[in-house]
């Protein structure tokens, strides 16, 4: 490896693993020790890691010889994450430790000629002016795409016409700082690897959003597929004599459980003078959103149940079944729908049931996080920490 080469992995394990002395280091990187003791004293020079104090059990160590463990710099840089969906445009600055310094969301309808780019371009020149001291520290720029972006980074691929008018080239040329683009999911789980500590290096993130995809880390990497549409979960089928997708398909998996397909449902229900409460949760079917879907559910809504029962179902079968055919360390399940606790219980229900025939009794792959508005955002932050920041060190 080249001394960058071997910078830029020794400060990704210190990211991943810190606080961490320099032997283990040395021996889960298998870099020498030479080496990561001279990187590591170019690091503190130039104030991108620390010592922070000795090791408090160095029962592996002699006595008297407790070792000094290093963290990174956490605000020695930062980073701004955008997320544009058919929704909302979201701003984040974040330090190197995901913690967010900086955040503000816009609805999409205030771009008022409905061109993704500019408006972007001038709410990140808006931001970083009025946050001088972030703007001088700005490493670099993520934006979390609702769908695939082209091998020019310059437009995205999607089967729908959410953003027509983005061009990520554009943006680079527009705004003086290094910018890069990336699906949302993709920056989600990335997100995740990069700052939570506590994620393995292989992992599944599966967000039900509008959409849904499932993106993979696989030994600290994002792995890419041959094509681009490796993770494109939404349209695996789960009922061949179900609805027609958008793809073209019957039954695929986002046609029972996508926040679209659901809305698209209920809104249906709301019209159909049905024996549902939808009515006295909105004045009118547009109105209605994917809480209201959720709160109808808690209430006891039969017909709202029906659909969010048969869409957990074939969930759950999904997520057990990528558990079966991948097997990784662990599945994060994100969604809005799941912050309700009775639908996250019943969804992990089904989970649990599929994957009774594994013989271990306290297997934890799956877990549900917490929603969060802006872990595409923060994701597509951390995306541009290790672009601009780790592999460039
Ligand atoms: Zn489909």
């Amino acid at each position: 490896m080249t001394n960058q080469e071997n910078r830029s992995t020794i400060l990704e394990y210190i990211f991943r693993n810190a606080p961490v002395a320099r032997s283990t280091i040395a021996k889960q990187t298998q870099i020498t020790p030479a080496t990561v003791t001279s990187i590591s004293g170019n690091f503190i020079q130039e104030g991108i890691i620390q010592e922070i104090g000795a090791e408090d059990n160095a029962a592996d160590c002699s006595p008297g010889r407790k070792r000094i463990l290093l963290d990174i710099v956490p605000d020695k840089v930062y980073a701004m994450g955008i997320e544009f969906t058919s929704r909302h445009i979201r701003f984040s600055i974040c330090n190197l430790r995901g913690d967010t310094v900086f955040q503000s969301s816009f609805s999409v309808k205030e771009t008022d000629n409905g061109n993704i780019t500019d408006f972007i371009a001038e709410k990140a020149e808006d931001i970083l002016k009025e946050n001088p001291s972030f703007a001088a520290s700005i490493v670099g720029m993520g934006i979390a795409v609702p769908g695939h972006i082209d091998a020019h980074q310059d437009k995205v691929i999607t089967n729908s016409s959410l953003c027509p008018q983005f061009s990520g080239e554009a943006l680079k040329k527009r705004l003086n700082i290094p910018i890069i683009c990336e699906n949302n999911v993709r920056c989600m789980a990335f997100g995740r690897y990069l700052f939570d500590r506590s994620s393995p290096d292989t992992f599944a993130f599966f967000h039900v959003g509008a959409g849904m995809f499932c993106a993979l880390i696989e030994n600290s990497k994002l792995f890419q597929g041959t094509n681009y549409y490796a993770g494109e979960i939404g349209h695996t089928i789960v009922n061949p004599n179900g609805k027609k997708c958008e793809c073209g398909k019957y039954g695929c998996l986002q046609t029972y459980c996508s926040e679209t397909w659901l809305l698209k449902y209920c809104r249906l229900l709301y019209e159909s003078n049905a024996d549902t409460i939808l009515p006295s949760l909105k004045p009118c079917a547009d109105a209605l959103t994917i809480e209201d879907i959720s709160n109808a559910f808690s209430l006891g809504d039969t017909l709202v149940g029906n659909y969010i029962s048969t869409a957990l179902k074939y969930l759950g079968i999904t997520v057990s079944n990528l558990a079966i055919i991948t097997n990784p360390d662990k599945i994060y399940l994100h969604g809005n729908l799941f912050s309700n606790t009775e639908i996250k219980e019943e969804l992990m229900d089904y989970i649990t049931k599929q994957l009774l025939f594994v013989d271990d009794p306290s297997d934890q792959t799956v877990q549900i996080l917490d929603y969060d508005t802006y872990a595409g955002a923060s994701g597509a932050a951390a995306y541009a920490i290790k672009h601009f920041y780790i592999s460039n060190i």
